[in-house]
């Protein structure tokens, strides 16, 4: 584990790495408080920071307040080092966000153990930290295709409309479906559909552009919504989408499948009479229920 060591005294610094590293951290050295700020302000700077209470330029406590300020959601261990022992500096101390705090000159054992409660505090909150990530995966992105998934995409929509209605450009919503997909199912099983929907969702993924939203709102539908500079264009963006699911066979196994997809497109400008989501949702919808009655593997503007 990386540790900041930060004091102004040459002999203190390095009998602190010396230390250290013979306990097994990884150290880098500050000579002051401003060079530890640097530090700190750098792609993954430490978690672990052992901080002289004086030095020059910035002092320890500084070097804290501003930490803390810079990292509130992921706050690194700060141990303080201190000539000063009255309550009232300690209580300083640690109301300006340090940790703990060890009075000089310290005992090494004593050192090492408060080290290692760091270390530990560190270790937890960053499994904490992949925990909730995780978590905020899983709640927002669908298994089995690993796009966004309904709730997802639904809560971006009204910020889609916001930024549309900014560029005063057209937003469409077009709601994208596997054309007799219970047949894949029906014919090749369960398992094979799945590997023929992932297939689709990653055809479909390649052909947006990074500022176009993919989810998946139900089994075999999807929503992909796509700011765009005319109709035409986008009509083009979810024409594209069709042929590149159509153009080859999906091979599963030994397998060669072939599917289409239908989409029904609303789209949404500022002059639009449709003015809620759940509006456009169904004007979408109507459009996709057409593309299919006309024979389906095909684009419906409403
Ligand atoms: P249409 O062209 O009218 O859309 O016909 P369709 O067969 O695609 O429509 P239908 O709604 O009758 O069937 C949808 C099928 O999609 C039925 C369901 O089992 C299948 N499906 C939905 N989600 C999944 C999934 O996650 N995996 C697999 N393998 N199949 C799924
Ligand atoms: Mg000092
Ligand atoms: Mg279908
Ligand atoms: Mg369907």
């Amino acid at each position: 584990m990386k540790l900041l060591v930060a004091d102004d005294s040459n002999v203190s610094r390095t009998m602190l790495s010396a230390i250290t590293k013979s306990w097994g951290y990884q150290v880098i050295l500050a000579e002051d408080g401003e060079q530890a700020w640097q530090i700190m302000q750098e792609d993954n700077a430490p978690q672990l920071l052992l901080l002289d209470w004086e030095m020059p330029k910035m002092n320890g406590i500084e070097v804290c307040e501003r930490v803390i300020a810079k990292y509130p959601e992921n706050p690194p261990y700060i141990v303080l080092l201190t000539s000063r022992s009255s309550s009232d500096d300690i209580v300083e101390g640690l109301s300006k966000g340090a940790n703990d705090y060890l009075s000089k000159p310290f005992d090494t054992a004593e050192l090492q153990v408060r080290l290692q409660v760091g270390k530990r505090m560190v270790e937890m909150q960053d499994k904490l930290n992949d925990t909730l990530n995780e978590l905020k995966e899983l709640a927002s992105h669908d298994s089995l295709t690993g796009l966004l998934n309904r709730r997802a995409i639904m809560e971006g929509l009204p910020k889609e409309i916001k930024r549309m209605k900014r560029q005063e450009h057209v937003l469409c919503i077009g709601m994208c479906d596997i054309d007799h997909f219970k047949q894949v199912n029906d014919t090749y099983g369960h398992l094979v559909g799945d590997e023929v929907l992932k297939e689709v969702t990653k055809r479909m993924a390649a052909t947006l552009r990074e500022y176009d939203l993919l989810g998946r709102y139900g089994g075999e539908e999807f929503l992909v919504i796509t700011p765009v500079d005319s109709n035409k264009n986008g009509l083009m963006v979810y024409q594209r989408i069709c042929d590149v699911v159509s153009s080859q066979a999906i091979k599963v196994n030994n397998l060669s499948i072939s599917v289409t997809i239908s989409c029904g497109v609303a789209t949404y400008s500022a002059d639009s009479d449709v003015q809620t989501i759940t509006e456009l949702i169904a004007r979408a919808d109507e459009a996709l229920y057409q593309a299919k009655d006309n024979g389906r593997n095909q684009v419906v503007f409403k």
